[in-house]
């Protein structure tokens, strides 16, 4: 489904990628694991547009994704979770939610994708009147995953959804990735935390300094002596 083929990535000099090359195959979680600065999130900016590699090329099936603008690539069914969340603090929940849907394929089934959100996180439904800003950490997860899913995506990929989260509100996030992507959805993730994606991923990638340095199933990676010790901790 999506193909990347040795991508170098730059920040004005300085390389932040080299020759990096992954596959997420249609109906995979694919999780990309890698400590502080390893390149994980500039991996998931050029897929999304927003950094453009100086070498080496994207493709989702068999579109050539590294030539289409960032705001474009959510109409070939691509959504982002970033780091940090980026909602807008002052709307509501449901206002927030409306947005992801503001493009041509999916305002049309706007208010039934909202009611399948509703489902998997009820408590966005209790708040839907609340502003964005007034929500737990993890309620604003969950509302960041809800608007990425309202522009009905093929492929989710979402950066650090545990990041600063209590491990009870993390363990609800990571049943609700099982279950959007056994509804049909691919899903790419990028992790430090390796005990928790390995579980939920069918396979996974590790980088290290710019560079993909290993790669496996996620049962292989959880039993690979160098993962267990630099990423498992065991
Ligand atoms: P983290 O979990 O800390 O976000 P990461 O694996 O996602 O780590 P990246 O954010 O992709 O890592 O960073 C990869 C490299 O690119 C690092 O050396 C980082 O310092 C550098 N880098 C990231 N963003 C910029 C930027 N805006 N300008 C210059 N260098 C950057």
């Amino acid at each position: 489904m999506l193909k990347l083929r040795d991508l170098d990535v730059f920040y004005g000099d300085a390389q932040a990628l080299w020759d990096v090359t992954m596959e997420v195959h249609k109906g995979e979680i694919v999780t990309l694991l890698g400590s502080n600065g390893a390149g994980k999130t500039t991996t998931l900016k050029t897929i999304s547009g927003l950094l453009h590699p100086r070498k080496g090329e994207i493709f989702l099936d068999h579109i050539r994704l590294d030539k289409i603008e960032p705001s474009n690539i959510i109409k070939y069914g691509i959504a982002h979770v970033p780091e940090g969340r980026r909602l807008f603090p002052n709307m509501t929940v449901m206002e927030n939610l409306l947005i992801g849907a503001f493009h041509a394929g999916a305002w049309g089934s706007r208010f039934d994708t909202i009611q399948g959100i509703y489902t998997l996180f009820p408590i966005l439904a209790e708040r839907k009147k609340q502003l964005a800003g007034t929500l737990s950490g993890g309620e604003q997860q969950m509302l960041a995953i809800g608007r990425a899913l309202m522009s009905e995506p093929t492929l989710l990929m979402l950066d650090e959804p545990s990041l600063g989260l209590a491990p009870k509100v993390v363990e609800t996030i990571f049943q609700v990735i099982s279950d959007i992507n056994k509804k049909g959805t691919t899903i790419l993730l990028i992790e430090q935390n390796a005990h928790l994606s390995l579980q939920v991923a069918h396979r996974g990638y590790v980088m290290e300094t710019g560079r993909i340095s290993l790669e496996g199933k996620a049962s292989e990676l959880m039993a690979d002596e160098y993962v267990k010790k630099a990423y498992l901790g065991m």
